[in-house]
């Protein structure tokens, strides 16, 4: 993302020209901006013995303005050996051949210069050699060399906390979140009795000199942090799922390690369940001429787009075993990972953040979509009580969309995301009060945007489209806002009719207007009204036409906040 550098403008201009910017302190426009990647194709050695790799990455990309150098991101301890311009389009098996490059590599820019300028418009196809050994930073992220209980390779690679930039040299979503490669290839070199496993549809599989090479190839947009690279002793499975809204069946398939191939079928006997579930609620599945796929990897999970990590405890098998779960408190209702993980090809793969302001676009809605999944199976009730263990996470000064600029992805996560997003995704639901038109706008906010990125107010845009709403108050107050209300007071049937006296407060700067839906009995039969309570204190009497029967308030739990109201 840019930082805003025209608040000198007008004083530059009195300036004169022989000036550099530079030394009004403004800063330099930064170069990856000037170009759109189109696809990217990592050709990587992997040798886990010394746990190094050797390979060329590909790029190819359109100038959005004139262009005299190619800036990509690439941090970490790796050499740059060479790099091209490639005259042939990228496809698993073209050429990377072509006139060699200058380079310069340092403060984790890579600059490939161009031989002549290319034009806006052009596109430029550009190869980078290197070579280096990266590692894990812990046991979530960064580029695990690990091993499978017998001593076999196991190697996984998870980035969204440090950019894909650690391990490929690319224009990393880590810093330009919107510009999401239409494709990309991978040719995944290891040693002979390994698999192999990326993004996508394997196009490919040879072995020769004990090594074997996986060619994958995935035809959709994705963000980098997204791409991903999986290597072990794998056993497989293939299945063919047919899913609402799709025209053929879905390949499925799953990669674990031996020793879990029961655990694997007893646990992803889920997933048509889920996939079916989340067909439904959000729109078919994005990537059919992908697949869907699991693959065991050292670390928790990340929702790498058709490749999703998996590294849980396959809870559904443990239960069968009676086995003890180290993940029990989040699997109480389902598999976390499996279920959260998956609900991203939706949200975070299909429809991205625009920029990393909106991340909650990510987690929010993955974590919604938790709650959609344990309400299409298991029931409301259910669903509530996944809620009610989210809602004590949210911390009163809570923020889902910071108010600056954010300058990484890692600067932008927090754990509001997950929680405070998927409450304020149900408070929003319950305000609409019409079911129909909330699962129509999650739809249309999918189909909308799907192979795009999004922002915060293209949401509240399909929201308003679907149910006719102005919703620009409820955004500033509960999406845009800080923290959370805090209803307190009572609610009692009284001789003249309802006495309604509540204060409406919050936890934190922002105030909130929030709707108190009342039910009750009269001679005419069950009642229903909703109340706009205001910030401060509500004192209001609500004419009842007679007597007032098992009078209660509903919906309290589907707001975000903590609220006691006693009824009398
Ligand atoms: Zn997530």
């Amino acid at each position: 993302m840019r930082r805003r550098p025209l608040a000198l403008a007008p004083l530059l201009f009195a300036l004169p020209l022989a000036v550099p910017p530079r030394a009004l302190g403004v800063e330099e426009r930064d170069p990856r901006a000037a170009y759109d990647v189109l696809a990217y194709r990592l050709d990587l050695a992997l040798d886990p013995e010394a746990k190094r790799l050797e390979g060329t990455v590909a790029l190819e990309a359109r100038a959005l303005e004139e262009l005299a150098l190619v800036r990509l991101d690439l941090s970490g301890p790796f050499e740059v050996t060479g790099a091209r311009l490639v005259p042939e389009p990228l496809s698993n098996e073209s050429s990377l051949e072509g006139t060699k490059l200058r380079f310069r590599f340092e403060d984790e820019r890579l600059d490939l210069v161009l031989p002549e300028r290319a034009p806006a418009g052009a596109v430029v196809r550009l190869a980078v050699d290197y070579a280096g050994e990266p590692r894990a930073r812990d046991g979530f992220t960064g580029f695990h060399w690990s091993e499978t209980e017998d001593g076999r390779p196991w190697i996984a690679t998870s980035c969204q906390m440090i950019g894909a930039h650690s391990w490929w040299p690319c224009k990393a979503s880590f810093y330009h979140p919107a510009d999401k490669p239409e494709r990309v290839l991978a040719n995944l070199d290891v040693p002979a009795g390994l698999v192999a496993v990326a993004n996508g549809r394997l196009v490919g599989r040879e072995e020769r000199g004990g090594r074997a090479l996986f060619r994958w190839r995935h035809d959709y947009p994705l963000m980098t942090y997204s791409v991903a690279l999986n290597v072990g002793p794998y056993v497989e499975e293939h299945t063919t799922l047919e899913l609402p809204g799709l025209e053929r069946p879905l390949p499925v398939s799953w990669w674990v390690l031996p020793e879990h191939a029961e655990r694997a079928a007893v646990q992803f006997a889920e997933v048509p369940r889920l996939l079916a579930v989340f067909g439904e609620a959000f729109g078919p599945f994005p990537f059919p001429d992908s697949k869907f796929a699991l693959v065991e990897t050292p670390f928790w999970g990340m929702e790498h787009s058709t490749a999703i990590a998996y590294g849980s405890s396959f809870p559904a098998w443990l239960a069968r075993h009676g086995g003890s779960d180290p993940y029990a408190s989040r699997d109480a209702l389902f598999d976390y990972i499996l279920v959260h993980e998956s609900a991203h090809e939706w949200w975070g793969n299909a429809v991205s953040a625009a920029d990393w302001r909106h991340f909650w676009l990510h987690e929010g809605f993955a974590s919604y979509a938790e709650v959609v999944f344990v309400e299409r199976t298991q029931g409301r009730e259910a669903a509530e009580r996944w809620l009610a263990t989210m809602r004590p996470r949210v911390g009163p000064r809570a923020r889902l969309v910071p108010e600056g600029p954010v300058e990484n992805s890692q600067r932008a996560y927090s754990n509001a995301l997950y929680d405070k997003g998927a409450l304020v995704l149900e408070t929003l639901r319950w305000y609409l009060a019409d079911d129909e038109a909330w699962w129509r706008a999650l739809r249309r906010f999918q189909a909308e945007h799907r192979y795009g990125s999004a922002t915060t107010d293209d949401f509240r845009r399909a929201v308003e489209a679907e149910s006719g709403l102005d919703l620009e108050r409820f955004f500033l107050e509960w999406v845009l806002g800080e923290g959370w209300p805090k209803l307190e007071g009572s609610v009692r049937a009284g001789r003249d009719g309802i006495v309604v006296d509540v204060a409406c407060g919050a936890s934190g700067a922002t105030a909130f207007h929030v709707p108190l839906d009342l039910v009750w009995r009269s001679q005419d039969g069950e009642r229903r009204e909703r109340l706009w309570l205001d910030p401060g204190r509500n004192r209001v009497t609500l004419a009842a036409g007679g007597p007032v029967e098992d009078l209660r308030v509903v919906g309290l739990e589907r707001l975000l906040g903590r609220h006691e109201i006693e009824v009398r």
